[in-house]
């Protein structure tokens, strides 16, 4: 979850080390470090905190070494402080290494390299790589040889990590093995990165490094990609796909907020193409897959969606949509499913989803599913992460995605995990071409409403400070906007750390109404479904229950609700109505959903919160 960065060329390393670690730091802030090859000398400033003060030191310090690697970590083994800060040297301090992931089998090696005299200084997993490259140094490997070796010896494990070595200035060796690695191909020098955010404002070319290789770059400019066995592996240069501008904030004060406000687009473009004249869906991982058009209309009988945190909620919308069409679904946290009794057979479509593609309880999981030859399905934001490698999928085209609280990935996730069920469902004949007009007329009408709804964000951020003192918040759906109320608590006990609940309106009545008092703060998503009436009718009578008791209730309603306006319970009134524009079902989970996102980054503003990094979390959750 961490950022790794190297750079080696004719310039000064510092500054573009510490400009990657800025543009990763969403990834892993605990601590952060830098190592320098200054005339054949490593010099490591470390530091605990984030990134600024880390770059203190660094800069105090005058480096001129044009060979550098840094890192910034999320711990998973050791505190976070200075000491078990990346970059880790070996005992000579010839040798220093950053990494991202964890190592398995760590233990048993420290053991042995401890008894052959090795002096450890950290209590992370890491260190016991450089101390591994030192020793086949010292029996007079290469240092590229020496990495693979290293490599092979943890292959256990999932990592990306990055060697210099002040004896073999003239280059950074690299490998990989379930964590992003990349080469970033300069013409002011080369870099090795986990992210390719970190050297995107020096060029767009750039090299995916895959699972079992190793990356070398070199001070005269050439690189070389090799297997750990040491083959050669021939490789395409790549241009990157997106611009330098959305990995910037631009005029937003936070990540957060600019990606909030970019949903409009998203869903615009979440839909172009996706339409044919014949009123079928199309999706590229199925037109391009006879085999796949096959097994939906011969064995697809049920489906089974897997994702973590935001994934997961959007999951819960769009496993409903496909109950529509007569596939039962469930969703289940990807984590739970890696150590689960469960067994898929080929009737099932597994349908993994995340963000950034590389969210490790989820690649478990699929490791798991494709031993059981099971099909799947993924939805995978980030184009050629680790997951949209495995088997079929589509991109949800959320764009960059930097804020560790995710929001326009949610959004696209329901559009594109509803255009997947259409596309499904129009195959197999459970829907017609009239079906599909429809939806799209209601796709296109959703994105003026998520624009009409962003117009007003400043109000709801208002409201969303005004409710900044509140002890504990209960957000509640029914049906579609369950995933919403999941979303909402999520959006706000992460950014504004406010502990919020999530239940169905129904079951508040089973035990969290003894929450309901003056300090809490009930927001419930009075939305209809309009193909089952009772939704909304239930919600109502649920919002009722808490009423009666005197509860403080915000309500998300449609425009022209007139029903709820007039709600009276014991002489207790809505608090207040927020209003969105009316839609088809499995739209309402985003609909309701922009307005709390707003919400929870109003709330968080007035608490003075790390909005976009917010404690003790990181984007891209690759630790399992
Ligand atoms: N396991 C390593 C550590 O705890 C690396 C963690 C990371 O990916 O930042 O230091």
């Amino acid at each position: 979850m961490c950022g790794i960065i190297g750079y080696i060329g004719p310039r000064t390393a510092v500054p573009f080390l510490l400009e990657g670690l800025r543009r990763m730091e969403y990834r892993g802030y605990d601590s952060a470090g830098v190592a320098v090859n200054e005339g054949n000398e490593l010099v490591l400033v470390k530091r605990k905190g984030p990134v600024e003060i880390t770059a203190a030191a660094v800069i105090d310090k005058e480096l001129k070494g044009t060979c550098g690697i840094a890192h910034t970590r999320w711990a998973t083994h050791g505190k976070p402080n200075q000491r078990n800060a990346h970059p880790h040297a070996d005992c000579s301090g010839q040798i220093a290494v950053v990494h991202n992931g964890m190592l398995a089998n760590y233990k048993a090696i420290k053991e042995d390299l401890e008894r052959r005299g090795h002096r450890f200084r950290s209590d992370t997993d890491t260190e016991v790589i450089s101390h591994l490259v030192e020793q086949f140094r010292s029996d007079g490997d290469s240092l590229v040889t020496a990495v693979q070796k290293t490599a092979l010896l943890i292959r256990e494990s999932a990592f990306a990590f990055a060697v210099i070595d002040s004896t073999a200035p003239d280059e950074i060796v690299a490998a990989r093995l379930g964590s992003d690695l990349f080469i970033g191909l300069a013409n002011g020098g080369l870099f090795v990165a986990s992210d390719t955010r970190a050297f995107r404002a020096h060029t767009d070319k750039y090299v995916y490094v895959k699972d079992g290789h190793v990356a070398v770059i070199r001070r005269d400019a050439s690189h070389q990609v090799l297997t750990f066995e040491n083959e050669e592996v021939l490789h395409a240069v790549e241009d990157l796909w997106y611009e330098l501008g959305e990995i910037e904030k631009g005029k937003h004060p936070t990540f957060m907020h600019k990606e909030i406000h970019e949903q409009g687009e998203v869903i615009r473009r979440v839909l172009e193409g996706r339409f044919t004249e014949q009123y079928a869906i199309h999706i590229g991982g199925i037109a391009r897959r006879p085999e796949f058009q096959h097994y939906i209309t011969t064995q697809l009988r049920r489906v089974l969606i897997l994702g973590c945190g935001t994934s997961k909620f959007a999951g819960l919308a769009i496993a409903r949509y496909f109950e529509e069409f007569g596939y039962p679904s469930e969703v289940i946290d990807a984590a739970e499913f890696a150590t689960s009794y469960r067994h898929v057979t080929p009737e099932t479509l597994v349908v993994p989803i995340s963000q950034s593609g590389t969210t490790a309880d989820v690649l478990e999981a699929m490791e798991r599913l494709l031993k059981d030859s099971a099909v799947t399905f993924s939805l995978v934001n980030v184009p050629g992460s680790t997951l949209s490698l495995y088997g079929n999928g589509v991109y949800t085209r959320a764009g960059l995605e930097t804020a560790v609280a995710s929001t326009k990935a949610y959004t696209a996730q329901i559009l594109s995990g509803c255009l997947l069920t259409l596309a499904i469902a129009r195959s197999a004949g459970r829907v017609t071409a009239l079906d599909v007009q429809e939806f799209g007329e209601a796709a296109r009408r959703l994105t003026e409403a998520a624009e009409a709804i962003l117009k007003r964000g400043p109000s709801y951020e208002a409201l969303g400070s005004s409710l900044a003192k509140i002890s504990r918040m209960v957000f509640l759906g029914r049906g579609y906007t369950l995933a919403a109320a999941h979303e909402g608590a999520l959006k706000m006990l992460e950014v504004a750390y406010i502990s919020a609940l999530e239940k169905s309106a129904a079951e508040m009545k089973h035990g969290p109404l003894a929450l309901v008092d003056k300090r809490t703060v009930v927001i419930a998503m009075c939305l209809p479904d309009p193909k089952v009436p009772l939704t909304y009718d239930r919600t109502i009578d649920n919002v009722g229950q808490i009423l009666s008791r005197g509860g403080r209730v915000i309500a998300i309603a449609e425009e022209g609700d007139e029903r709820i306006a007039e709600l009276e319970y014991s002489g207790t009134r809505l608090e207040r109505i927020i209003r969105v524009p009316a839609t088809i079902g499995p739209f309402s989970a985003i609909t309701a959903v922009l307005p709390l996102q707003l919400l929870a980054h109003g709330a968080a503003a007035a608490l003075g919160r790390n909005i976009d990094q917010p404690r003790h979390l990181a984007k891209s959750v690759t630790v399992k």
